[in-house]
């Protein structure tokens, strides 16, 4: 059997046969089977837009070329007696949990939510009647913060192109969409996350693992260099190796472990808004028409670096998707983005955000606790601003030129905004890159400022990092690990459960 890798352009909307014709044409070939090795959308040129397809073929007519067939690491199985608590289900926690695993460890993931089955109904009692479940909403439960969002599974992080390649192949064996493995932009939505989050977690138990599901971790009890025991839910649980997966939404895990004396430092984060648009704007913008036959909804992403220095820039969009109260604790508002798979809602939306360090915000020399303190000051003030889950919101026109917006309508977000002048509730420094963010915006995506921006974005990334060596494991501890986005040194889907991969795989090589 011989390989050839092609490159194809086709239209937008093409059939598998379009495909075959032009292989057959290319290669003079009428036996043969394909595999789509990647998948990206060309809208360079509005009048030219089209796929960009690379293809493998095989054929036993072809000759040439092994198979380019990307590797998988290894995962070296062997009888272990070694134990593994994992605490929080997430992304970076699940796949640490998971590789471990199959290298023979025995883990229990300890999860302070519910099964994701139950967490969906609690985030439906949220969105339907503002009941808000301290351990079951768009922060935590089975599965992490990302399980109820647009499910997109790109990362900017460098040196994870394996780790990204096997956690992709485990959400395929888990249901997901085979696309996911060639997409340039790959995306599940949370409508897919969700069976994928309990096809996992059927696999995780099937080889024998532990869910401790309404188990939350306390406290951690430290002896000569390494953690004798953690309490959850007053018990007192023991491990050969711990390690904290809680995400940047734990403030009080974070406190207990700084109380414990967990070195944890402040760095660059980004805060603001998220903005909202019809997508068939959006569509008209990037394409020059409001739907593309074959594609599901045009994307965009922004950036600018303000005269004052501060990087502005638009992250995490959800292109036919909808702005959702993610606060992980009640009295609070933070608002982020979800959508389904088919991205068919009649509006997209993305963090509108402002980078900044700690410092500037609290204008001195500050610490983790201190930053987490503000945070949470913070988000209370925008709950406070309704007493309700009702955000304020402002057109981003207004937000430029320091106005009220008269009537705003609520797009998308099902609690509901109220008009106010957003511009006044976040830090100046922060407001004033996002209005001069904003006309650049304007600039580059034609009509940009007639979005409208809505309450407060928080929670893009962390102001806090770990202490923490190559391998995931905190300085002073022998058996203490920290890992994505809550460690700070991941962000985003792929990246926090590559995090995860990373530091299962250097536990695995070192015993
Ligand atoms: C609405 C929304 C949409 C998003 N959209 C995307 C997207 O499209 N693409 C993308 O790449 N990223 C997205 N993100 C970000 C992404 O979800 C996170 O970066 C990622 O989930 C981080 O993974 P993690 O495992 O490090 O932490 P998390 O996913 O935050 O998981 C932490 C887990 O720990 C549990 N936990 C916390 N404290 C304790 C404790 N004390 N005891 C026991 N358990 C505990 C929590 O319940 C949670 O399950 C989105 C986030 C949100 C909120």
């Amino acid at each position: 059997m011989g390989y050839k890798v092609l490159q194809l352009k086709l239209p937008t909307y093409y059939s598998d046969d379009d495909i075959r014709l032009l292989i057959g044409k290319k290669l003079g070939l009428s036996d043969f089977s394909y595999q789509i090795a990647k998948k990206g959308l060309d809208a360079r040129k509005k009048k030219d837009i089209h796929w960009l397809i690379s293809i493998v073929v095989s054929s036993d007519k072809l000759s040439t070329d092994e198979y380019p067939e990307p590797k998988l690491f290894p995962i070296p199985y062997k009888k272990r007696d070694k134990t593994v608590i994992v605490i929080g289900s997430g992304p970076a926690g699940f796949f640490t949990a998971q590789v471990l695993q199959l290298a023979g460890f025995k883990v229990t993931i300890v999860e302070r939510g519910s099964e994701v089955e139950q967490r969906s109904l609690a985030i439906q009692r949220l969105e339907e009647r503002g009941e808000f479940s301290p351990q079951n909403n768009y922060a935590f439960g089975e599965g992490g913060a990302g399980t109820f969002s647009d499910g997109k599974l790109t990362s900017r992080s460098k040196h994870i192109s394996s780790e990204r390649l096997y956690i992709l192949s485990e959400y395929v064996k888990a249901g997901a969409p085979k696309e996911i493995s060639y997409m340039s932009h790959p995306h599940v939505g949370t409508d897919i996350l969700k069976v994928v989050v309990t096809n996992l977690r059927q696999m995780f138990l099937k080889n024998g693992g532990v869910f401790l599901f309404n188990t939350m971790l306390e406290d951690v009890l430290i002896k000569n260099n390494r953690v004798e025991k953690v309490v959850c839910n007053n018990a007192e649980l023991q491990a050969d190796y711990i390690i904290l997966a809680t995400g940047h939404s734990a403030y009080e895990t974070y406190r207990m472990l700084i109380r414990r004396g967990i070195q944890i430092g402040t760095k660059n984060f980004a805060i603001g808004h998220r903005i909202e648009h019809k997508q068939r704007f959006i569509n008209m913008a990037q394409w020059g028409k409001e739907s593309l036959p074959g594609v599901k909804a045009a994307e965009y992403r922004l950036n600018t670096t303000t005269s004052s220095g501060l990087p502005v820039y638009t992250f995490c969009m959800c292109p036919g998707g909808y702005v959702v109260p993610a606060s992980a604790y009640p009295e609070k508002s933070v608002v982020n983005g979800m959508s389904y798979f088919m991205r068919d809602g009649i509006f997209s939306n993305a963090a509108c955000v402002a980078g900044v360090h700690p410092d500037m915000l609290l204008g001195h020399t500050s610490t983790s606790s201190e930053i987490l303190d503000w945070m949470d000051k913070l988000e209370g003030q925008f709950y406070n601003f309704s007493n309700n889950l009702v955000i304020p919101a402002v057109r981003a026109i207004d937000y430029i030129n320091r106005s009220e917006s008269n009537e705003i309508s609520s797009g998308s977000y099902r609690p509901g905004v109220k008009p106010a002048p957003l511009y006044n509730m976040i830090p100046k420094i922060v407001s004033s890159a996002l209005s001069e963010g904003l006309t650049n915006f304007s600039n580059k995506l034609k009509g940009f400022e007639l979005g409208v921006m809505m309450g407060l974005e928080s929670k893009t990334s962390s102001p806090v990092q770990v202490a923490r060596e190559k391998t995931g494991r905190c300085p002073g501890f022998d058996n203490l690990y920290f890992v994505g986005e809550g460690s700070g040194f991941a962000g985003g889907i792929i990246s926090s459960a590559s995090d995860g991969v990373k530091c299962a795989i250097s536990i695995i090589n070192s015993c």
